[in-house]
């Protein structure tokens, strides 16, 4: 008998979070590094949230266990919410309040998927996915694109590799970490085969607010009302309201299945955090106000960010639609001496960059998309000029 479970051993370290760790590790020695790691708004959460968290820490309502699906104020507030921005019909009752959208993807595989089923992974894809799926008992089947396309996923692809077995799709627009984002006409198209095929969509809309230029977001099963019965959208505060610390995410589902995974809820977490959970209250009865200064901050630095990156030469990068990150290819740069040293592939570019330029990239392999690398542009613009200059310096 191992002491630790197979379960446990096959999962890998968090990439982007071992990237950022080892960035701050550096700083903390005194090395002056540029961290592009982490998926982390870098402005506060704003003020009447804080004020609200504050007080909600004096109230002796909130120092006690609450209802495990969430606190009936945040459950209405979300089922609203989700009316709003994403045209879905739903009730607080079919809204389960998680610790982050993490642990959201982590409970609506859990909860719908079979051992052996599998789950469609459109590549680029968020770096927690499949393990996720694999946990769940799940097969991730990852249909890659490339820059060629934008990184969007067609029909075509989804149906070359969907099996009897197909239980699931991940959809995510604006993408992580992509950022590409998919226009109506061909998510409905993508949405519609899902409900042809009776496959189910796990909607991830977390960067909803996100998005740049022409390009706006649409949920899916508000195109499609009828794919809602087969379709969780996976949703949080982290990005939109610059509250990553504060832990809190959400399912929205059909009833059936959203009592089953608040069950499981039930015999793990129980409720999130009250205080955490008054603060999201707060952050989604106030206005838009703040998320559309810090959209047009990220709008401002991902233009830059990209203005810089594709001046370099072997590097081709897409110009953002979404979220805050830029996803370039170094295929160009791969098997070049930097540095005395031959980079045969992102990891190891990302390791000459670390050591000699002092900045910190996600290698496109924890995405499973290898000669590509990822850089959050929500970091201060200084920084955007400093990183990618030196990123440029190195491979000039
Ligand atoms: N989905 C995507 C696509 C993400 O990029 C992230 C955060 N990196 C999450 C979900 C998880 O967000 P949270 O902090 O709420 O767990």
């Amino acid at each position: 008998m191992t002491r630790v479970s197979s379960r446990a051993t096959a999962i890998t370290e968090s990439a982007t979070l071992a990237v950022d760790a080892r960035a701050k590790a550096l700083q903390a020695a005194g090395e002056d590094v540029i961290g592009f790691g982490a998926g982390e708004p870098d402005f506060p959460t704003p003020e009447h949230v804080i004020v609200a968290a504050v007080e909600a820490s004096r109230d002796p309502r909130n120092h006690r266990y609450s209802p495990t699906a969430g606190l009936p104020e945040l459950r209405l507030a979300i089922a609203e919410k989700t009316r709003r921005d994403s045209a879905v019909d739903c009730e607080a009752s079919q809204v389960l309040v998680t610790n982050g959208a993490k642990h959201a993807v982590y409970e609506a595989l859990q909860t719908i998927v079979d051992p052996g089923d599998e789950v469609l992974l459109p590549a680029p894809y968020w770096t927690t996915y499949p393990e996720a799926i694999s946990l769940a008992g799940g097969e991730p089947v990852v249909v890659p694109t490339t820059e060629a396309t934008e990184f969007r996923v067609t029909v075509e692809q989804l149906d070359a590799a969907k099996t009897p077995r197909t239980k699931a799709l991940f959809f995510v627009s604006p993408g992580n970490p992509s950022g590409a984002v998919y226009p109506p006409a061909e998510m409905k198209a993508i949405g519609r085969w899902a409900l042809e095929n009776g496959v189910w969509v796990i909607a991830d809309e977390i960067y909803e607010h996100l998005t740049y230029g022409q390009h706006k977001f649409t949920s899916m099963p508000g195109l499609i009302s009828d794919l809602a019965a087969t379709t969780l959208i996976v949703n949080g505060v982290a990005k939109t309201y610059a509250m990553t610390g504060w832990r809190v995410g959400w399912i929205v589902g059909p009833p059936d299945v959203m009592q089953a995974a608040i069950n499981l809820q039930s015999h793990s977490t129980s409720n999130v955090g009250n205080v955490s959970q008054r603060a999201a209250i707060a952050a989604l009865h106030g206005d838009l106000e703040a998320v559309a200064a810090m959209r047009a901050a990220y709008e401002r630095r991902g233009h830059r960010m990209h203005e810089l990156l594709s001046a370099i030469p072997g590097v081709t990068c897409i110009e953002p639609q979404g979220a805050f990150y830029c996803f370039p290819s170094f295929e160009g740069v791969l098997g070049r001496e930097i540095a005395g040293r031959t980079p045969r592939n992102t990891i190891e570019l990302a390791a000459v960059l670390l050591d000699e330029a002092k900045v910190a990239i996600v290698p496109g392999e924890a995405f499973g998309a290898p000669g590509y690398a990822r850089l959050t542009f929500a970091v201060s613009d200084g920084d955007i000029e400093e990183g990618v200059q030196r990123i440029a310096k190195l491979l000039a």
